[in-house]
Parts: C-alpha cells; sequence; structure tokens
C-alpha cells in the first residue's frame, strides 16, 4: 500500500489559524521578517522544531490525572524508572527537566579545560555546556555527512579512524568520554549504524575511556538500524535499542523528542562514583532525585512516551512520513539533504536560491518565503544562525522539522504543495540584509531589512 496511514485516530483537536497574505506581509513586516518573533498563533503549520510540540496519547493524559505530586519517593517516579530500566537496562536513572540539563551535570563532572569531548556531530547545546567548562567539543562525523547530496545509509557515523587520531594527539589522559548522537541531529538527523556504535565501543575499550550516547532519538535511530543494517531486519526495534544502549557507559537524553512529551529529560549512568556526584548537582539545580525538576505527572507521561516510541507501527509511519516530504521535494527537483533523515527535512537554500548569495542569506530569504506564502513557519540553518564569528557554514539550509504526531498526510501535502510554487517562482525570493543583531546567537533576535 502506498497511503501512509497514520496509526492513530484523533480524539481532540485544536484549531490552526489560517491567515490572508496581507495579514501576513504586515506581521512579516512587524517581526522584522525573523520567524522567531511571529506568535505561533499566526502561523499556520509550525515546523520550527520537533522538540516539545508532538502530541501525547490517550493513555500519556490519562497518566498526566494519574501523576503523584509527592516530593519524594512519588509513586509516578518508580513507573518511570522501572520503564527506563527495562528498556535500557540502565541501572541509574536521573530525571531532569529537559537534556541540556543532564548534558549541563554530566560536563561540570567530567568537563573542564584542557579536555577534548569527540562527537559524531555536537548537537548546539551540547558544545555550548562543553565549551562552558573550558574543554573543547570536537566534530567527527564521516566525510559522507557533510555534503548533502552523498547518499549514505548510515551518514551519522563516527569517523573511526579520525576518532583513534584525536586520541592518539590530545592524548586519552584529555578526553573525559567519547560521545555520539543519534540521531545525528546537526548532520541531518542521519542515523549510526550498531556497527558503527560497535567500532566506538572498541576503540573506548582500547584507550579505557567512557562512551556515552546523546541518545535523544534513539528510537528512531533504531527503526533505520533494523531497516536499513544487513541482519537486523527481522530483529525487533526494543532488541535493537537494547543492543546500543548495552554498548555505553551512559546517556543524555531529551524527552522532547522520542519521550513523545512537552518537557523532560534523563541522565543515564553505570558508575556508581560518577551516580552520587551527578546526584549532588540534580539536587542543588534541578530537584530531588525522584523528580528532577519536573512533576510527578510530566513523569508519569515519559514513562509512557518512551513505551509508544518502541511501537513498530508508529515508526514506520514517522520515518516514512519524513521521508515521502523529502521524495515530493526531491522529485521537484528541489535540492534536499539526502537521504531523508528521520525528524526533518533539511532543504539545500543556495541551490534553491542561486541568486542570493551566501551574506544576503538565502535561506532566510527562503524561510520568509514560505511563510509570505503560505503561512508555514521553517527555520534558517546557515549564514544567519553561523555566520556572526566571520566563518561560513558548510552549507545553507533549511529545516523543516516534524513534530509527532501532530500533523497528518494532508497537512504534509499542502507543505510540499507550497515548497513547490515558492520554487517556482523563487526569482521572487527576496535577498536581505541584517539592521540589527545582538553580540552573540543572532538568529533568535536578529531584525533583517528585505532589499
Ligand atoms: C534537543 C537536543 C538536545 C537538547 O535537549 P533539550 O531538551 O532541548 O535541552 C541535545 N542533543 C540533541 C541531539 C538534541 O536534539
Amino acid at each position: 500500500m502506498k497511503t501512509i496511514i497514520e496509526p492513530f485516530r484523533i480524539k481532540v483537536v485544536e484549531p490552526i489559524r489560517m491567515t490572508t497574505r496581507e495579514e501576513r506581509e504586515r506581521l512579516l513586516r512587524e517581526a522584522n521578517f525573523n520567524l522567531f518573533l511571529i506568535r505561533a498563533d499566526d502561523v499556520l503549520i509550525d515546523l520550527l522544531t520537533d522538540s516539545g510540540t508532538g502530541a501525547m496519547s490517550s493513555l500519556q493524559w490519562a497518566g498526566i490525572m494519574r501523576g503523584d505530586e509527592s516530593y519524594a519517593g512519588a509513586r509516578s517516579w518508580y513507573v518511570l524508572q522501572d520503564r527506563i530500566r527495562e528498556l535500557t537496562g540502565f541501572e541509574h536513572v536521573l530525571p531532569t527537566h529537559q537534556g541540556r540539563a543532564s548534558e549541563r551535570i554530566l560536563f561540570e563532572l567530567v568537563g573542564g579545560r584542557g579536555k577534548v569531548v569527540p562527537n559524531n556531530n555536537h548537537f548546539d547545546t551540547t558544545r555550548a555546556n562543553i565549551e562552558h567548562t573550558g574543554a573543547q567539543a570536537v566534530d567527527l562525523v564521516i566525510a559522507e555527512g557533510r555534503q548533502a547530496s552523498a547518499r549514505h545509509p548510515f551518514k551519522g557515523n563516527m569517523d573511526l579512524a579520525k576518532l583513534e587520531a584525536l586520541i592518539n594527539d590530545a592524548g586519552p589522559e584529555r578526553i573525559p568520554l567519547v560521545m555520539v548522537t543519534i540521531t545525528n541531529n546537526s548532520g541531518g538527523g542521519q542515523p549510526v549504524s550498531l556497527e558503527n556504535l560497535r567500532g566506538v565501543r572498541r576503540i573506548c575499550d582500547h584507550y579505557k575511556l567512557p562512551f556515552f550516547l546523546d541518545a535523544c532519538r534513539f528510537a528512531e535511530n533504531a527503526w533505520f538500524i533494523k531497516q536499513r543494517e544487513a541482519g537486523q531486519d527481522s530483529r525487533s526495534v526494543r532488541e535493537i535499542v537494547r543492543d546500543i544502549f548495552d554498548l555505553a557507559d551512559g546517556a543524555t537524553i531529551s524527552a522532547k523528542k522520542d519521550g513523545l512529551v512537552n518537557i523532560g529529560g534523563l541522565l543515564l549512568l553505570r558508575d556508581l562514583g560518577l551516580v552520587r556526584r551527578a546526584d549532588e548537582l540534580l539536587i542543588l539545580t534541578e530537584g530531588f532525585i525522584t523528580y528532577g525538576g519536573l512533576a510527578g505527572r510530566d513523569l508519569e507521561a515519559m514513562a509512557q512516551g518512551f513505551d509508544e516510541v518502541v511501537h513498530e507501527d508508529y515508526l514506520r509511519y514517522r520515518v516514512r512520513s519524513t521521508e515521502y516530504v523529502g521524495e515530493r521535494l526531491l522529485a521537484a527537483g528541489i535540492q534536499i539533504v539526502e537521504p531523508p533523515g528521520g525528524h526533518a527535512i533539511y532543504i539545500d537554500a543556495q541551490h534553491f536560491a542561486p541568486h542570493i548569495p551566501p551574506e544576503r542569506f538565502p535561506g532566510q530569504a527562503l524561510v520568509v518565503g514560505l511563510y509570505r506564502h503560505a503561512g508555514i513557519r521553517a527555520v534558517e540553518i546557515g549564514s544567519v544562525m553561523f555566520g556572526q564569528s566571520g566563518t561560513a557554514p558548510a552549507m545553507e539550509l533549511v529545516r523543516l522539522a516534524i513534530p509527532r504526531r501532530v500533523y497528518t498526510q494532508s497537512h504534509m501535502d499542502y507543505v510540499i504543495e507550497a515548497i513547490i510554487e515558492v520554487f517556482r517562482r523563487r526569482g521572487e525570493l527576496r535577498p536581505l540584509e541584517i539592521a540589527w543583531e545582538p553580540p552573540s546567537l543572532r538568529h533568535f533576535t536578529a531584525r533583517f531589512r528585505e532589499l
């Protein structure tokens, strides 16, 4: 069957608002052509991020009512701890309010000046938390992972030769741990193979280094392994997930992605010494070790989300519907990062708008064009986001991140249609200049002018 069927029916609806073109022209001018400064109510289809934007199930909402709000030892905490132990095999589970809180605790303990932390590609909060301690964050994804049109089934893989070279150059004593991000968010949501994770484990064993996962999208990654890796297709996603976690000494997780909740995070550890020190920091800034900055109801919803995310009907629909958007755009001649990743489609904006040079922000011009034409919100990942330091980013991209279980296939058809219409009239996309910018992280608040 060709039709992608959502493996759920809809029990609660939330209206979204159609705006007129005139309204959107005014809203764009008022927001100084920065889509972060537009109210969500004025967006028809919001593809800004897949983080914390998913829809919860009826069982998760039932869990919200069941939540035990006791300060210490709440029943909801034990429900979550049991689920995560069963899913990952990790004995020590620390709850946090989101992924970056787990990163902050971990790197406060193992980071510091002179340290070097390798990863396939550090996510921006991971990098920021590492650098905040004075340590250095190094990206070692394979070469294919850096090229938009290079096809590779596991474009998120770590370059094992480069990892070993880095360990030898820096000296193993300067490397507190090796990290791998699954799926590789900053590299287009591309998966990492089980074989590659085993290779990283072997190198870590050889140099006696801990191996940590940034496991925000562990279930999507496991699904790709089942689909693409030799000998894995007859195994269940749960088995593959367990294999992945069994390789690691620890993991940081944002539950806002594959936890299928709107807020929450986890830090998983094996080393008891590290657990004791992490518990101390957890209590210092997040909360007691049985709630970690969350309400009891959040823990309950998370426990259920981590169960639902490994259902194979869900993962088939999830990955296939993202792939479908990518296929249709490619068929229309629009270059995307290939093959499509798990949670998002990344459009090559320089290819889309060749008449706009990087210093006139082709990605931002496309983001503005999509909103103007169809009320769709996407995000620029190019010279606006990364160009402030004066270094040119490798690619000018626009990311369409797909929230989990929120939009139907007809919403996606509308998005595809709109992008293709903008592409046919791409000569009308207008270059931009920056009218004002803050000293750092300018993409959130910069003001633009259309030229
Ligand atoms: C979202 C994300 C994080 C950070 O999680 P938050 O919940 O946003 O703090 C870390 N790593 C990756 C790969 C992510 O996608």
